[in-house]
């Protein structure tokens, strides 16, 4: 007769010695309770059910189902498959994040390169307006104001464009700082100013700007 074998024991080294059959039909065997060591009882646990295993109720082993060597081949064949199953998986996940890696990098890129680009073409873009001393009326866009400390309290450094991409500048409080502040970056008004000066700052064309004062009633 074929030896049969507990489910785990996959080497097939321990076949099993009584054969029983369930109320299902199936082929089962006893095997000695772990946790009671085959004994029903568990001393430590006496102040509870007198003892008795939990597991096995009490009676010292458990019943589990038993297989042929072929069944157990093809065991052992269902739990490789699933394993390279798993394996396979696991690559697949890796390789997607990878390729998620490389495109939010390549995305991060093309913006940087972008970025630089139009920061090229705003500098290329940008010309001296006017001429030193001269009294003008444009139309202004603020893109930016920062406040700083000074001695003598608080000034704002503005940065501004026409509608040509040329850039202007203002240091000073002398723009009426109430104003200004609430004017929010992107906000665009008439301003009368003077040219003070032309200069160059990291290859940007800034015409600077005093006695700003914005055009009111439009
Ligand atoms: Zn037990």
């Amino acid at each position: 007769m074929n030896n049969l074998y507990f489910r785990n024991d996959l080497n097939l080294e321990n076949p099993v010695k009584e054969v029983f059959t369930n109320f299902k039909g199936q082929k089962v065997s006893k095997k000695t309770c772990l946790k009671c060591n085959g004994t029903g009882f568990i001393p430590e646990f006496g102040f509870s059910d007198n003892g008795k295993c939990w597991r096995c109720r009490n009676k010292g082993y458990e019943v589990f189902r038993i297989y042929t060597a072929k069944e157990i081949k093809s065991i052992i064949k269902a739990n490789d498959r699933k394993i390279i199953a798993g394996i396979k998986k696991t690559q697949l996940n890796m390789e997607i994040s990878a390729i998620q890696r490389m495109k939010r990098n390549h995305e991060i890129y093309v913006k940087n390169v972008a970025y630089k680009k139009a920061k090229i073409l705003q500098k290329n873009k940008s010309k001296y307006i006017g001429n030193v001393g001269d009294k003008l009326e444009r139309l202004l866009t603020l893109d930016w104001c920062i406040e700083k400390e000074g001695n003598y309290g608080n000034y704002y450094i503005k940065q501004l464009r026409d509608n040509d991409g040329n850039i202007f500048s203002h240091i000073g409080s002398a723009l009426r700082d109430a104003d200004y502040k609430k004017l929010p970056k992107g906000s665009t008004f008439t301003l009368k100013f003077k040219v003070k000066e032309h200069s160059e700052y990291k290859g940007l064309k800034q015409t600077k700007i005093t006695n700003p004062r914005l055009v009111k009633g439009e």
